[in-house]
């Protein structure tokens, strides 16, 4: 088994999506290491990238065409300032050229050199290969796959071995649900406290606090902005953005000028199941509208589902417990991330492989068994509250209008986020001894009915609401 951190499920990245965008754009930066590596970087004259399959088919609605461009810039998608994205792809498409890397110039012709093809490749639906012309006329191909999560392999999977020796280190290696339990059992531990040991065996105590801080800031701040930035989202459905209004409306006459007065604001207005309802699903909205609108936001575990997480968070800190602080961030973040893991390695979080269950689902889930343990729930009762989750999305289909991670995906975020809050309140009030379905098995059946689901509901906009409605009709 292969090492997964919480950093591998919680990162950083910039939207419409983790696998169309975020994956293509860290494939780009890895295919530029490869020629280094081979020491044929100084000698490309022309490049092209060839997409494949979903990857292909909603390549354009999800950015991928851009964040190509970016990455085979060398820009970090963790730190490139948003606000210079269209400056940069200006450059490109007007000049028809890309500094490769930031250090060679080659020829560039967007249309020409990014190849939107119809076929699949048989090792995963995203693929995609890039292909450099060298000085001497030769031509040197690397294939990636974007798996979701902003995760990308190779075929040969030549990092595996590095990951499966990381996870030998690991003092509680975690391949399933009833792993995770027993290790908390025998150790006397929380779900946070045994990933909190095992993220100690890749980096120091002081990396990984100062990691999960730098994750809730960027979550918070995608929150905070989404609730602050009124208009239309971009691609051509002319949806409206939704958080701004439902924060002007909620927030009344509070004031603050930054996001932890708002924190305090909102905890100083009065909140009934209506206004709590609205909240939530504010802070959902919020942070997928700033996804589809190329923003930065956090994966979690994908970008069309980085609303979820950070939302149940939010509810904790202003609903539930108004002396909330960072170690419950922490806490959350790590059960989080370990739930997303188990999926991961049991199924899948990719939508080209399983539909939106995936992804939302997956999130709803992560998300659950979090809050669960933050509200004092065993760890029984918070992979429990994991499984309600995930039990009542099974089946969810992908099938985003116009490839643009907009309809039904920005709403999704703020079913899954409720549904989550509602999977804790029922496990906390319920014995995980006289549970019918465990974790495990429901994770089985995620993957069995994602193995059943037509490639039409798999991210390819050829099936569902992508066919129904049409972008002329928007
Ligand atoms: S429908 Fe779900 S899985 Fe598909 S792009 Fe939207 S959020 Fe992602």
């Amino acid at each position: 088994m292969e090492s997964i951190s919480v950093f591998d499920m919680l990162k950083i990245g910039v939207g419409p999506s983790s696998s169309h965008t975020l994956g293509p754009w860290r494939a780009a930066l890895r295919w530029i290491g490869e020629l280094k590596e081979k020491n044929q970087f100084e000698d490309v004259v022309e490049i092209s990238v060839d997409l494949y399959g979903s990857l292909s088919l909603t390549g354009k609605g999800h950015a991928t065409d851009i964040a190509l461009m970016l990455g085979l810039s060398g820009f970090d998608p963790v730190t490139f300032p948003i606000e210079n994205i269209e400056k940069e792809i200006d450059f490109i498409t007007s000049e028809n050229k890309l500094k490769l890397n930031g250090e060679l110039k080659v020829p560039f012709f967007p249309k020409q050199n990014i190849i939107f093809n119809r076929k699949f490749l048989e090792f995963h639906p995203n693929g995609m290969t890039f292909t450099a012309t060298l000085k001497d006329g030769s031509k040197k191909s690397s294939s990636f796959y974007s798996i979701g999560g902003g995760f990308t392999v190779k075929e040969e999977r030549k990092r595996k071995k590095i990951k499966m020796a990381k996870f030998a280190l690991f003092p509680f290696p975690i391949e399933k649900g009833t792993e995770l339990l027993a290790y908390c059992k025998a150790e006397g531990k929380s779900i946070s406290e045994v990933v909190f040991e095992n993220e100690k065996s890749l980096r120091s105590e002081a990396e990984i606090n100062d990691g999960l801080k730098k994750i809730w800031d960027v979550m918070l701040d995608s929150m905070y902005v989404g609730a602050h930035t009124e208009g239309i989202l971009p691609g051509g459905l002319n949806v409206t953005r939704r958080a701004f209004d439902m924060n002007k409306n909620l927030i009344g006459d509070n004031k603050y000028t930054n996001a932890d007065e708002w924190i305090a604001a909102i905890r100083n207005t009065e909140v009934k199941f209506r206004q709590i309802l609205k909240w939530v699903s504010c802070f959902a909205l919020a942070v997928n509208e700033v996804n589809a609108s190329l923003g930065r936001v956090v994966t979690a575990p994908t970008n069309g589902s980085a609303g979820v997480i950070p939302a149940v968070m939010m509810y904790y800190m202003v609903i539930e417990n108004h002396d909330a602080n960072f170690e419950d961030v922490r806490k959350f973040l790590l059960t989080s991330g370990e739930i997303g893991s188990i999926f991961k390695k049991g199924a899948t979080i990719s939508a080209a492989m399983g539909g939106c269950q995936a992804e939302i689902g997956v999130s709803s889930s992560m998300a659950a068994g979090a809050l669960c343990e933050l509200m004092g729930g065993t760890p029984e009762q918070c992979l429990m509250a994991s499984e309600i989750a995930m039990e009542h999305h099974l089946g969810m289909t992908c099938d985003p209008i116009a490839g643009l991670v907009q309809i039904p995906c920005i709403e999704r975020n703020a079913m899954g986020a409720i549904k989550a809050i509602n999977a804790c309140e029922m496990a906390l009030d319920s014995d995980p001894s006289k549970a019918k379905v465990p974790l495990d098995k429901v994770i089985a059946t995620m993957w069995e009915t994602a193995k059943d689901m037509t490639s039409k509901y798999k991210e390819t906009s050829e099936g569902g609401l992508a066919v129904q409605v049409n972008i002329s009709d928007c």
